[in-house]
């Protein structure tokens, strides 16, 4: 071999380089191929490489100058082929005259192909990495004898880089197929995972957890976690008592706790963390599974609530239909009474008190054996408007709703419904406006055609506190000394009878809207 001339070094440092940038096998091809030609000659390179189980041999990267027969992916089995001692014994091979060669191993389909591109004479070398072969690389000439031991001693040389490159590129592909697998499971998991630094601050965001708590990777990665965490957990200190723990177990499991959104609702969650180490033992934070189980213990509070609510109802359509019968006994017996006693006697007031009073009772007994009973709505075609104005005029005389203007909005439409389960919400709605507005004030009601048909019952009363707004609905609730709490209750069983729904929408002082909605 020449003496190693500056330039040679110099390819040389520029093979290792690319080596270490991690450069495509066809990068090193390009630079081999343009540079290499002053030291050896050829007119042809290739790489071929084996596969996995070392059965194949496929052809990878090709420069030449003209056609080019047999390209980037031909491929042939190793075993019987005379590549095979090659790879096994790590030994190049001069082959001076591929026309002759071809002409004794007329099978061979390889040496057809380099022959008709032109090519006369071969150098081959075997690329081994820790002397284990993973491939050859080609050099033709297209003149015959090219080849000489000199140019062998120098090629194996290159060889050697060219090996190490491809390797180092197979494994760089197989650490990305693998990074970007774990990168899809990572995002296509539905829990949130989040892994925090050694100062807890958000490393890992991925899709699961943008879906729980709306911050998107950006906004949340480099931010402190405690964006998470509600002001009355961190002055219980709840983060160092999960690091603590995470400190000392190595990881806490199925961690019930609030965390808030990013538009600062909160969320119940359920929390895996595990602490991560690197290879040494040395901290690197901590990563964590969140789960969103604010519907599942909605549900369950649900179905718990549901379940002790048949008890009641059970038990107090029992107790009702107890009451109902001597009630009305009393209350006849009474205006027996009444009648007998002269319309001057002061006795007379204490009497139409009690008959009152009775009349109240009666009117709790029928709220309860309504909401008790099983429902079963009797459908007719209704004319809203009319449902409505009947309603009122069942209202309108008592003395509370003197000073109560009611007007009614929007299309007059037709209903599929019970009209006497209907009236039955108008009734409980409006009575409630009524009672909100001791001092008069405005009840408008409006429709609006559609499906579902909505309406919206709306007065200008004292409005909700919003920390009730959970609880109008449960049966019992009331605010008002006299009131059964039963109301809204029944009406909510009413129009989920029918497949509708019942919703309050309140702005203290400003009054109160109830939106009912009914599928057509
Ligand atoms: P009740 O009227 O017997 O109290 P309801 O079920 O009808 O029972 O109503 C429950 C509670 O909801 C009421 O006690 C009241 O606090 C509140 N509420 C309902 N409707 C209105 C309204 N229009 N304005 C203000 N508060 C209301
Ligand atoms: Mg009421």
């Amino acid at each position: 071999m020449e003496p190693a001339a500056p330039s040679l070094l110099h390819l040389f440092s520029e093979v290792i380089q690319s080596v270490n940038l991690g450069n495509s096998l066809e990068e090193m091809l390009d630079l081999i191929y343009s540079r290499l030609r002053e030291y050896v000659p050829y007119d042809r390179i290739s790489v071929a490489l084996t596969d996995e189980k070392k059965q194949r041999l496929t052809s990878e990267a090709v420069r030449a100058e003209g056609t080019i027969l047999m390209n980037k992916g031909y491929g042939a089995p190793i075993a019987g082929s005379s590549l095979e001692p090659l790879l096994r014994e790590g030994r190049t091979r001069i082959l001076d005259d591929l026309q002759e060669y071809l002409a004794k191993k007329p099978t061979s389909e390889s040496t057809r192909l380099i022959v008709k591109e032109g090519m006369r004479s071969s150098l081959t070398l075997p690329l081994l990495v820790q002397g284990q072969p993973i491939g050859v690389m080609f050099f033709s000439s297209r003149q015959p004898r090219t080849y000489q031991p000199k140019h062998e001693e120098f090629l194996r040389t290159i060889a050697g880089h060219v090996a190490i490159a491809v390797e180092k590129s197979r494994l760089m592909d197989a650490l990305r197929h693998k990074s970007e697998y774990i990168e899809t499971i990572l995002q296509s998991s539905a829990d949130g995972i989040i892994a925090l630094d050694n100062d807890g601050r958000i490393q890992t965001w991925n899709e699961g957890a943008r879906r729980i708590y709306g911050y998107t990777a950006e906004e949340a990665i480099g931010r402190p976690f405690e964006i998470l965490v509600p002001a009355e957990l961190q002055a219980a200190g709840e983060l160092q008592k999960i690091t603590e723990q995470v400190d000392r177990d190595g990881f806490i499991k199925d961690y019930e706790t609030v965390r808030l959104t990013k538009d600062g609702r909160r969320v119940l969650v359920n929390v895996t963390a595990t602490a991560m180490r690197n290879s040494q033992g040395r901290p690197l934070g901590r990563s964590a599974v969140h789960r969103n189980v604010t519907h599942l213990k909605k549900l369950q509070e649900d179905l718990a609530r549901s379940q002790s609510l048949a008890a009641v109802g059970e038990l107090s359509a029992t107790i009702a239909h107890e009451i109902k019968n001597p009630l009305a006994g009393i209350s006849g017996a009474i205006q027996v009474l009444q009648d007998a006693i002269p319309a001057t006697d002061r006795r007379r007031f204490v009497v139409t008190e009690i008959l009152e009073q009775i009349r109240r009772l009666d009117n709790t007994v029928h709220d309860l054996l309504t909401f008790a009973r099983p429902m079963t709505p009797v459908m007719q075609t209704v004319a809203i408007g009319e449902s409505l104005r009947r309603a009122w005029s069942l209202l309108c005389s008592q003395p509370g709703a003197k000073s109560v203007r009611f007007r009614i909005e929007g299309p007059e439409i037709q209903l599929q419904m019970d009209p006497h389960l209907m009236e039955q919400i108008w009734i409980n709605l409006f009575q409630n406006a009524i009672e909100a507005m001791p001092q008069g004030g405005d009840l408008s009601v409006s429709v609006a055609d559609g499906d579902p048909a909505k309406i919206a019952v709306r007065d200008g009363g004292t409005g909700i506190d919003p920390a009730n707004l959970p609880k109008l609905f449960r049966p019992f609730f009331s605010t008002k000394t006299r009131g059964t709490g039963l109301g809204l209750a029944i009406s909510k069983k009413i129009i989920e009878a029918h497949g509708g729904a019942i919703g309050v929408e309140s702005a203290r002082p400003r009054g109160t809207c109830v939106l009912v909605e009914i599928p057509r």
